[in-house]
């Protein structure tokens, strides 16, 4: 396999409404879609990253950086036989994770096609479907929440997740759960407590949670090791995990009892499965996590999602929940609360070249030194 030409395309969907996460506020989303040419057609990825370094340290602006002046230099005009091969190329690159899932995903797509089968075929997946959850902002009114809460239950979806923040936690929490006591409810914290907070966190203990995600430090595990121990409900880590290293790591110390993998921010496909059957070994159980994904990612994040391990509701509820328009058709959908698994060739959906053009804001198209 060779990528001949790769185009980097700054791709802006707006939000239906506007996220608030415990550090941010966005009503419009811009991830970098990857073209990339074989001499057998065109393969997609897309770098789900935010705009700003509130999340983790990469941005949209770095990821195009890293892309066109670093990542895609070095696989242009090479020849790889698996995506494992990409990885390697783009190794001498440190971190940069978000930056390399675009390229790995684009591989994967490249790599399945020309088998002539599916993304999670070729990963070793076999789920024809998985359960979705949603995943709910920091809402300004609890009467928002409620109603977007009772109208994603009745939808099917099988797990509510919570962004919580100080101020904004037990009491929100301890309602919504009377309301729903039979949800699956899990509350994201995205690091906005410290060690300090541990008589807070305690009492999330008595709500029946099905896990608390990312209390702590952004790169912390120690912390978490410390916190797990005082806690009957299960820590997960999102934001520490970048790499399996990361998630071994984490195992060792206790620092969790469950993963979120999200493809986007572990470098992509590859060593999210890797992460997998790590978690799979130890008898921990993983999950995908969303990254308000636009088509292309939430196709790959399907895929990788259909392992056996990814054993909890995924963040990958149908984008018509999130954004009026996508850039795959037709888009992808949850029904009563389950979405398939892409079958097709490939990540196995259409992009819509038309919306990437309608929605792209900068483009940029390297090619082979040769060509
Ligand atoms: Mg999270």
């Amino acid at each position: 396999m060779r990528f001949d030409a790769i185009t980097l395309h700054r791709v802006r969907l707006r939000r239906r409404e506007p996220f608030v996460a415990s550090g941010h506020t966005a009503d419009w989303i811009d991830h970098v879609v990857v073209e990339a040419e074989t001499v057998d057609g065109v393969a997609w990825g897309e770098c789900a990253v935010p705009s700003d370094p509130y999340y983790l340290p990469e941005t949209v602006e770095t990821v195009w950086h890293v892309l066109r002046d670093f990542l895609v230099p070095a696989v242009l005009g090479r020849t790889w036989s698996t995506p494992e091969d990409l990885e390697t190329l783009c190794a001498p690159v440190r971190g940069n994770y978000f930056a390399k899932s675009g390229l790995d995903m684009a591989a994967w797509d490249a790599f399945a096609r020309d088998r002539g089968q599916s993304v999670a075929a070729c990963l070793g997946a076999t789920a024809k479907s998985v359960a979705a959850g949603v995943s709910f902002g920091i809402e300004a009114d609890a009467g928002t929440l409620d109603a977007r809460i009772g109208s994603a239950v009745a939808a099917g979806y099988r797990r509510v997740k919570l962004k919580i923040a100080p101020g904004r936690d037990v009491d929100t929490l301890r309602r919504v759960r009377r309301a729903w006591p039979e949800v699956p409810l899990i509350a994201d914290a995205n690091s906005a407590y410290t060690l300090d907070d541990l008589p807070l966190l305690r009492r999330l203990d008595d709500l029946g949670l099905m896990m608390l995600e990312q209390p702590l430090g952004w790169d912390d595990m120690l912390d978490h090791a410390e916190l797990q121990r005082h806690l009957r409900t299960p820590v997960c880590l999102d934001e520490s995990i970048c790499s399996v290293r990361d998630a071994a790591l984490a195992l060792r110390l206790g620092s969790c009892r469950v993963i979120a993998i999200k493809p986007a921010h572990v470098g992509g496909l590859t060593e999210a499965r890797r992460i997998h059957d790590l978690c799979a070994a130890a008898g921990v159980p993983v999950w995908c996590g969303g990254m308000h994904d636009f088509g292309i990612a939430r196709a790959a994040n399907l895929a990788v999602t259909a392992l056996p391990n990814f054993s909890m509701p995924a963040d990958v509820a149908g984008s018509d929940l999130y954004y009026a328009a996508d850039i795959i058709k037709p888009p992808i959908v949850a029904e009563d609360g389950m979405v398939p698994v892409p079958s097709g060739p490939g990540l196995g959906v259409t992009v819509d070249v038309d919306a990437v053009r309608d929605h792209t804001v900068d483009r940029v198209t390297l090619h082979r030194p040769s060509a």
